[in-house]
């Protein structure tokens, strides 16, 4: 069959799809400069698809401009078109980064860090998912068999993710039925973030080439465990030393990382809303489910919001300051990977920035939003989410996420697991 090489330039959005244009590939040179025509309205693509509300109309134009550092190709090699995407930065038409721009979102939270603290934020994406492509059968969780009835679709996703520059870490099966979990390298925030985005695709992807899907909503079905997305981070200095770890320090965490963390516990109930950012993002958030519910850090409970991670076997302390990381598990896949980890390094800058402490007394601690519209009404109501999106993003984004969640909220927990799961 005729054939002609395509590219794509891409956006991850508030709903979290990936979202753009593509182009032949002959034209990536001149591509690389003017990308591909966008809207302000775009950005308010529900995650089913319309447009439902806007506070940008039908007018003006914008541009999606790739990264050259964030190009994918990845060829099968099974004769299927190749996967050939840029994500980029949604830009004004002489080049200017667009106030709403996700990338830019992150960009200025790891400017924030910074400023604040001459801190930099590294952090690794955990990501948990179904794959269509097996059967369930009771006995499932972490098995040999679960992992062996995946078939191909393991190495071809593991392969597409080394080819597409994400350096794979652990791929197995996980608690849930026909439920996948898929780790990869740490990398400072912007380029886990697109790592993050990647790696979804590429499971995508390989799930695709195989006749089958793989499925990142937050909560496949109403009693089962979720799909959780949890951000590994840590901090280090200007000439890339680690920064999180102090030895014998309370829960060994360094200064800037006490009042980094605690300005994360501080700001969850309304960043929540940017994190578990769906309604159907509520229903994974429940007791016994290995999801949180806590806002709260500790050292080895899955139920709260911040897990101090254990390392293993490090060697010597600068091994173990290398690999010490806290594990944010208050997101899932509805979110951008870019607007979540923006709204962390936000609000850990926030907690820098006033010297905020670690909560004393954690006997009770309080918990997380229970509704999407709780945590909406949060962020709104946050002087500080209000400054680091800036009036007309903030605007948009509780626009779009109250015409969501009201869009569907007739539906029961089982059909809002059923049509997050073909969304997402
Ligand atoms: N599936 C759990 C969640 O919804 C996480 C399980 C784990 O600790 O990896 O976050
Ligand atoms: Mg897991």
């Amino acid at each position: 069959m005729i054939r002609e090489e395509l590219i794509f330039v891409a956006t991850c959005d508030i709903s979290g799809h990936v979202r753009g244009k593509g182009f032949p590939a002959r034209e990536l040179g001149s591509r690389l400069h003017k990308g591909v025509g966008w809207t302000g309205s775009n950005l308010m693509m529900s995650p089913q698809g319309p447009i439902w509300d806007t506070p940008f109309g039908t007018a003006g134009d914008l541009m999606i401009v790739p990264d050259r550092k964030a190009e994918v190709r990845v060829d099968f090699g099974d004769d299927s078109a190749v996967e050939h995407f840029f994500l980029g930065d949604i830009c004004t038409t002489d080049g200017a980064p667009w106030e709403c721009c996700p990338r830019e979102f992150l960009r200025r939270a790891a400017r924030e860090l910074e400023s604040a603290a001459g801190l930099q934020a590294i952090a690794a994406f955990e990501q948990e998912f179904l794959y269509t492509g097996t059967e369930e059968r009771p006995g499932d969780a972490y098995a040999l068999g679960a992992f062996r009835r995946q078939g191909l679709f393991g190495e071809a996703f593991v392969a597409a993710l080394r080819e597409a520059g994400v350096p794979p870490d652990t791929f197995l099966a996980e608690y849930g039925a026909r439920q996948f979990e898929v780790t990869v390298a740490p990398a400072p925030a912007l380029v886990a973030a697109d790592r993050a985005v990647v790696t979804r695709e590429m499971a995508r992807a390989a799930a695709h080439r195989l006749g089958h899907r793989a499925v990142f909503t937050p909560k496949p079905d109403a009693q089962g465990v979720g799909n959780g997305v949890h951000i590994h981070m840590s901090l280090c200095d200007a000439s890339g030393h680690p920064a999180t770890y102090l030895e014998g320090a309370p829960l060994g965490l360094s200064e800037p990382a006490q009042h980094f963390f605690a300005g994360v516990l501080h700001h969850l109930p309304a960043i929540a809303a940017v994190t578990a950012p769906s309604p159907v993002s509520y229903l994974r958030l429940v007791p016994d489910r290995w999801a949180p519910t806590r806002i709260d850090i500790v050292e080895q409970d899955r139920g709260a919001s911040l897990r101090i991670c254990p390392v293993f076997a490090a060697e010597s302390a600068s091994e173990k300051a290398r690999a010490f990381n806290v594990e944010f598990r208050a997101c899932d896949a509805a979110a951008s990977p870019y607007l979540a980890l923006a709204a962390v390094i936000f609000a850990g800058a926030d907690g820098i920035r006033r010297s905020l402490p670690l909560p004393e007394n954690r006997e009770n601690p309080p918990s997380l939003p229970g509704k999407l519209e709780e945590a909406l009404d949060r962020l709104e109501a946050s002087e500080e989410a209000r400054g680091w999106f800036g009036a007309a993003h903030l605007e948009a984004y509780l626009r779009f996420k109250r015409v969501e969640a009201s869009k569907v909220a007739a539906l029961s927990p089982a059909e809002l697991c059923a049509h997050y799961a073909e969304i997402y």
